[in-house]
């Protein structure tokens, strides 16, 4: 007969959430899968846009007057990253937030050895109605793993967010801005200085560029963004809206 302690063990072997194989780690991720998984590898430091190698801010962000913010994003937002982050965000499955939130933390960790850690993780907010009809924020969720990895802790109190907006994905370029425009709030006063704030996905930036003007104006003096995936900004016609970026991105196809 099997020892209790074996059985439990077989039982609880992690398996990976791709390829159903047992992982050999706490990950339920295998090593070959996470080494095919689609990671964005030279970009914006502020919008996270795709760039050639050696540079390091796209033209468009070049040329605008937004705070100034790190941006450290691990994915494009392609298969199979979008499908965990979409489970994640309506269909009640956290298993996305603990596998990315995880890899985006050794990333961090990786990254913060020779620099100085935010004081804090702010996870983006949701407006109380969408958080009561999803039951959780999935950017808390992400942020735990992250938490946990560098040792910093995490503030879901300090902003609130006022306005219930539309997804940023069914509005054009200039509708987005006005949606987030005024959306977020302190409570209460504002202490910290150097701030993460945590999201899921980046698209043209101006969800977190809003919350970080704000948090500038109250006192904050350095914010990352920390996010697991770009997804790059569509107009109707289904075409990238930076025309260099597009220029760029059709010359990698080749
Ligand atoms: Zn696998
Ligand atoms: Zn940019």
């Amino acid at each position: 007969m099997l020892d209790y302690r074996v059985m439990i063990s077989l039982l609880c072997r992690p398996t990976c959430v791709f390829c159903d194989s047992i992982t050999y780690r706490k990950l339920d991720l295998c090593m070959v899968c996470e080494g095919e998984l689609p990671f964005l590898k030279n970009y914006c430091q502020r919008c996270a846009s795709p760039l050639p190698q050696g540079q390091d801010i796209c033209g468009a962000c070049l040329g605008n007057s937004l705070p100034a913010i790190k941006t450290t994003v691990l994915f494009h937002y392609e298969p199979p990253i979008d499908k965990l982050i979409m489970n994640l965000k309506f269909h009640n499955n956290l298993i996305g937030a603990k596998i990315l939130g995880e890899l985006l933390g050794d990333h961090l960790y990786n990254q913060y050895q020779a620099e100085a850690k935010p004081e804090v993780i702010i996870p983006m907010p949701l407006h109380f109605a969408r958080l009561r009809e999803r039951g959780y924020n999935q950017s808390l969720e992400i942020s735990q793993p992250i938490a946990k990895r560098l040792k910093i802790p995490i503030d879901i109190f300090k902003i609130k967010r006022l306005k219930n907006t539309v997804p940023q994905s069914r509005l054009n370029a200039k509708e987005r801005i006005k949606n987030v425009k005024h959306a977020f709030h302190v409570v209460g006063d504002f202490n910290y200085r150097h701030v993460a704030i945590v999201d899921d996905v980046i698209t043209t930036g101006n969800t977190v560029f809003e919350l970080s003007k704000l948090l500038y104006a109250v006192g904050a003096t350095k914010i990352e963004i920390w996010c697991l995936a770009k997804s790059l900004f569509k107009n109707s016609n289904s075409q990238v809206e930076n025309p260099q970026l597009a220029g760029f991105l059709n010359r990698l196809k080749k």
